[in-house]
């Protein structure tokens, strides 16, 4: 199974695909998810992403070093990473070292204003990482403001303002979407453009092979 990357603007759905490859056998790594984590315990870094700038990649990278060290061998999405393209020499070193393919990138392309609306109508489960809509009847969770997955209670991202969202993006188009050249010139770059939501997933899985 090939390792998968998932390239995206702020809320345009890596969290949710990341989720549904789960029950391919995939291992979700979302530095996103960690970083919330570590962020109850540590201020400094909550404060950080609020300003929908990026974290330090010291900080990223221990994260993905401790995070691939506890699954081995097992195949991997990572979702969120990399987003810079010192963090995308760094991990293409790390692979050379360990002798591994890169896999795939998938770049989801997704109008501004739609994801203007995903950002400030989600809920998310800080446990598993699940995301949840509160306008959208089939992305609901079953129980309001419950996991369906693990019980645990939803919560609104503090980034997930209109005003940070604003900044998320406009980091995304000047430290991220230099990736997209970047892998495209390595011939490792898929891009699904606007494709209605359900057909999302069906597309990634023709491009992973499944
Ligand atoms: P989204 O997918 O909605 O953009 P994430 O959950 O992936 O959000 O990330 C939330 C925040 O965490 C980012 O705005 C950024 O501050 C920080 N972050 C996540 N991944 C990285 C990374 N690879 N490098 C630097 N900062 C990161």
């Amino acid at each position: 199974m090939k390792n998968v990357i998932l390239l995206a603007p702020p809320a345009a759905g890596k969290g949710t695909i990341a989720n549904d490859l789960k029950n391919l056998g995939y291992i979700q790594i979302s530095i996103g998810d960690t970083l919330r984590r570590l962020a109850k315990e540590d201020k400094a870094l909550g404060e950080a992403m609020q300003t929908g700038g990026l974290v330090d990649d010291k900080i990223i990278f221990k994260a993905l070093n401790n995070k691939l060290d506890e699954i081995g061998n097992k195949p991997y999405i990572l979702d969120g990473f990399p987003r810079n393209i010192e963090q995308a020499k760094m991990y293409n070193e790390l692979l050379e070292k360990e002798k591994k393919d890169l896999g795939v990138v998938i770049y989801l392309d997704v109008d501004k204003e739609v994801l203007l609306k995903r950002a400030t109508s989600r809920v998310v489960c800080l446990n598993c990482g699940r995301s949840y809509s509160l306008i959208k009847d089939e992305l609901k969770p079953n129980e309001e403001g419950i996991c369906d997955d693990c019980n645990t209670n939803l919560i609104k991202r503090k980034d997930d303002t209109e005003e940070v969202f604003e900044s998320r993006y406009n980091t995304f188009i000047e430290k991220t979407f230099p990736l997209i050249k970047y892998y495209e010139e390595q011939n490792n770059l898929y891009r699904i453009t606007e494709l209605e939501e359900s057909k999302i997933l069906e597309e990634v899985k023709r491009i992973i092979g499944f």
